[in-house]
């Protein structure tokens, strides 16, 4: 489909980034192109909609800094607001956090505590899925909160590495795997 022809023909690869043995996804061209930008858009927004088409989800939740980028057209698309998870330190009142493990080290996401409600239907929203751990981190902030993950949607996971155990049963939609 489209935005399947999209991130074939707009993605890069960019090898060696951000450190060697890294093939990095480079998504820029495609947010650069309406037609592609628009195509994926619309096939993030499917996830957060049921059989019929109707939208299912109060609030979209995007993850810094690309989910940003999409999660907010895919908010207007379903009638939903939209929420930051942004790493340490950036959002200005009371946050739910949230640290997981790296390959070196550690990560802290950040959620505002009045981000979503209790009972608040949520998708979340990304560019890439590779280990899973910004979206794991991302699904215990929410549900912190007392709202509901109804799936994760994203562009691109990396087949090869283990997003899946680490999302358990969480919905995922994913508009193409790669490796
Ligand atoms: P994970 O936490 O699943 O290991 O990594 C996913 C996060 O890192 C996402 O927020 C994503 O934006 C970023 N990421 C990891 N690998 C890539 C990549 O190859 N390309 C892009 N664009 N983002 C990546």
């Amino acid at each position: 489909d489209a935005a399947r022809e999209a991130l074939g023909r707009l993605v890069r690869d960019v090898p060696d980034y951000p450190e060697p043995g890294v093939v990095f996804k480079d998504i820029t061209p495609l947010l650069a192109d309406h037609d592609g930008l628009a195509a994926v858009v619309a096939g993030l927004a499917h996830a957060g909609r049921d059989a019929d088409g109707r939208p299912v989800v109060d609030v979209v939740v995007g993850m810094e800094a690309r989910g940003f980028i999409l999660g907010a057209p895919v908010a207007l698309a379903l009638g939903a607001g939209f929420v930051p998870v942004r790493k340490a330190g950036k959002l200005p009142r009371e946050t739910h956090a949230v640290s997981y493990d790296l390959e070196y080290g550690s990560a802290t996401l950040e959620m505002h505590t009045d981000g979503v409600r209790a009972g608040h239907r949520v998708l979340l929203v990304d560019d890439v899925l590779a280990t899973g751990g910004t979206a794991r981190a991302t699904v215990d902030l929410v549900e912190r909160c007392g709202a509901e993950v109804v799936g994760v949607a994203v562009l691109m996971d990396l087949a090869f590495l283990p997003w899946r155990e680490a999302l358990g049963e969480v919905a995922v939609t994913t508009l193409m795997s790669v490796g």
